[in-house]
C-alpha cells in the first residue's frame, strides 16, 4: 500500500520535473479516454482539425503534434490560462522562459504587467481566457518564424472557434498581424476595433501593445490605457 503511494508520488514528481504543471493547473477537464481520442483525431492530414470538437481534444492534438520544431526545444506545451467560458479571449505571441517552466501563458514579467493593466477594468484570469499564437517557447525568446506561425495558426483558429468569444484582444504585433491577416505594424493597427473573420465567425478584435514592449518603452503606457478604455466601453456598452 505504502509502496504504491510512493510510486504515485514519484510519478507526480517526475511530471513536475518535465514541466507538466499545466495539466494540474489548467481548468480543462481531462476526464476522457486518450486512446479513443488518438484514433478519432489523428488523420493523415495534420492540417485537418475538423474532427476536433472540444478544447480537451484540441489540447491533446497540439500536445501530440510533432511537425513544429519548437516543440523539441521547449519544456511545455503552453495551451491556455483563465476561464474558457469567458467571452473575452486574449491572444499573445509565444511563451517565454517562465511560461515554458510553468506551462501557462503570461506568467512572467510581461504577464505581471498585463495583469496590472487588465485589473484597471476588472479583468482577471477568472473572467478572461488567454492563449498564444505559438504554444511552444522559441529558443532564446526569438520571434517565431513565418513558417512556425503558419504551422500554429490553424490551432489558434480552432481554439477561437471552440471558445467562441464575443471579443478578441490581440496582444502584440505578431498576434495582431496573424489574426487579422494584415501586413501592418501594431502602431498602425492599435487604437481601433477590427473584425476577425473565419468561416461563419465575425468577432470584434482589438490589437494592443505587447507588455514586453511597454516594459522597454514605458512612455507608450498611456496609449495602452486608451485601448483598455476602448475595451471597457465594448464590454460595458457594446460600443
Ligand atoms: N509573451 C507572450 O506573448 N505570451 C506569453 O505567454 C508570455 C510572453
Amino acid at each position: 500500500m505504502i509502496k504504491s503511494f510512493e510510486k504515485k508520488i514519484d510519478a507526480l514528481k517526475f511530471q513536475i520535473e518535465l514541466g507538466v504543471t499545466e495539466t494540474i493547473k489548467s481548468n480543462i477537464n481531462e476526464d476522457f479516454n486518450k486512446s479513443d481520442l488518438k484514433e478519432n483525431i489523428f488523420t493523415n492530414d495534420y492540417n485537418d482539425l475538423s474532427k476536433i470538437k472540444s478544447l480537451e481534444e484540441l489540447k491533446f492534438y497540439i500536445e501530440n503534434y510533432d511537425k513544429c520544431e519548437l516543440k523539441n526545444t521547449s519544456r511545455s506545451t503552453v495551451f491556455c490560462d483563465g476561464n474558457s467560458k469567458s467571452k473575452i479571449m486574449l491572444i499573445g505571441e509565444a511563451p517565454g522562459n517562465q511560461e515554458d517552466l510553468e506551462g501557462r501563458p503570461f506568467v512572467g514579467k510581461s504577464g505581471k504587467l498585463l495583469d496590472k493593466i487588465l485589473e484597471f477594468i476588472n479583468i482577471n484570469r477568472e473572467n478572461c481566457y488567454i492563449i498564444n499564437i505559438i504554444p511552444w517557447r522559441p529558443p532564446g525568446n526569438r520571434n517565431p518564424t513565418t513558417k512556425e506561425i503558419k504551422q500554429c495558426l490553424p490551432f489558434v483558429k480552432k481554439h477561437i472557434e471552440l471558445v467562441n468569444p464575443d471579443i478578441l484582444v490581440l496582444v502584440g504585433s505578431i498576434s495582431a498581424k496573424s489574426i487579422l491577416d494584415k501586413d501592418l505594424g501594431i502602431t498602425k493597427l492599435r487604437g481601433e476595433w477590427h473584425t476577425y473573420k473565419d468561416k461563419h465567425l465575425e468577432i470584434p478584435a482589438l490589437p494592443i501593445f505587447h507588455p514586453a514592449y511597454l516594459l522597454r518603452r514605458p512612455t507608450s503606457k498611456s496609449m495602452v490605457m486608451k485601448d483598455i478604455l476602448l475595451l471597457n466601453r465594448k464590454i460595458q456598452y457594446k460600443e
